[in-house]
C-alpha cells in the first residue's frame, strides 16, 4: 500500500508543491507550523530516519543539500529549522521519511 507521500508524488492527491527533482519532492505542510512549513521529502519511500543505511548516503546528503537551496530561495537561509520525527513517540505520523523546514518566525530551545 502506498504511504500518503507516496500519492503524493504520484499525483494521486493533490498537494502544494515548492520543489521537485529526480530524487524528492517538497511541498507546503498543509498544517503549518511557521509562517513557511515545508516539507522535504524523497521519493524511495523509507519509513524512517532509523531505517536509512549505507546505500542511502547519497540521498541523505542530497536531501541535505537540498534544504540548502529551498531556504536559500526562500531567502530565509539565516534563519530556519530542520526537524525529523523519528517514530511516534517523537511525534511521527506519516510513515515516510520527511524533514520538515520551518521559518518565517523565532524558534524556541528546547522544543516540546
Ligand atoms: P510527522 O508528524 O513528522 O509525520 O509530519 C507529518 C506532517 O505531514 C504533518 O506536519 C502534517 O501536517 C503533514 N501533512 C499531513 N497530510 C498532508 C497533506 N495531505 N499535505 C501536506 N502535508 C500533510
Amino acid at each position: 500500500m502506498k504511504t500518503l507521500f507516496e500519492k503524493i508524488i504520484d499525483r494521486d492527491i493533490p498537494a502544494d508543491f515548492v520543489y521537485e527533482d529526480d530524487l524528492c519532492i517538497a511541498i507546503n505542510d498543509i498544517n503549518p507550523q511557521a509562517p513557511i512549513h515545508i516539507l522535504l521529502i524523497p521519493k524511495k519511500p523509507i519509513e524512517k530516519l532509523s531505517d536509512c543505511d549505507d546505500c542511502d548516503k547519497d540521498l541523505l546528503s542530497h536531501l541535505f543539500l537540498t534544504v540548502g537551496k529551498i531556504t536559500k530561495k526562500l531567502d530565509i537561509n539565516n534563519t530556519f529549522r530542520v526537524n525529523i520525527n523519528n517514530g511516534k513517540g517523537a511525534g511521527q505520523e506519516v510513515f515516510h521519511l520527511h524533514i520538515h523546514i520551518l521559518g518565517g518566525r523565532k524558534f524556541n530551545w528546547p522544543p516540546g
